[in-house]
């Protein structure tokens, strides 16, 4: 299974691996938060540390209209960017998912029971096919 991969609009020197990673922007979700692809595999941590540093420390490659502040990302850099002094404060804010108003139509159950049946005919195959190999390696 291929992950997308979408258009690097960043670089970041990664201390752990020492290689110089990609900056990535997820297409989904409200957050528009920012990962991170290394010699470490892939950073997808959304916590606001990570994010303002990723934001603010990476070398941009694209306009930086083109690249969208997570929502967890203050407006104006930190002096305290510094790795070695995040803060480690936990303020991010909860993502509320937009339940759906939950429409009471009633289900009909008139399905078929027809599941046991095909149960038993891919074990019964499944049987013979055992018998036909205990057979041939006779
Ligand atoms: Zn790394």
């Amino acid at each position: 299974m291929a992950t997308q991969n979408r258009p690097v609009i960043g670089y970041i020197h990664c201390d752990d691996c020492g290689e110089r990673g990609t900056v990535h922007q997820s297409a989904r979700g409200k957050g528009r938060y920012l990962y991170k692809r290394c010699g470490c595999g892939c950073d997808q941590r959304t916590g606001k540390a990570v994010q303002t540093r990723l934001y603010f420390g990476m070398d941009r490659v694209v306009p930086d209209e083109e690249i969208k502040r997570p929502m967890n990302v203050p407006e104006q850099q930190p002096d305290n960017l510094d790795k070695s002094t995040v803060p480690a404060v936990s303020d991010e804010p909860e993502e509320q998912p937009n339940e759906p108003e939950s429409t009471e139509t009633p289900q009909p159950e008139n399905e078929p029971k027809g599941n046991g049946l095909a149960a038993f005919a891919v074990m019964g195959v499944g049987v013979g096919f055992l018998l036909k190999f205990m057979a041939g390696s006779l």
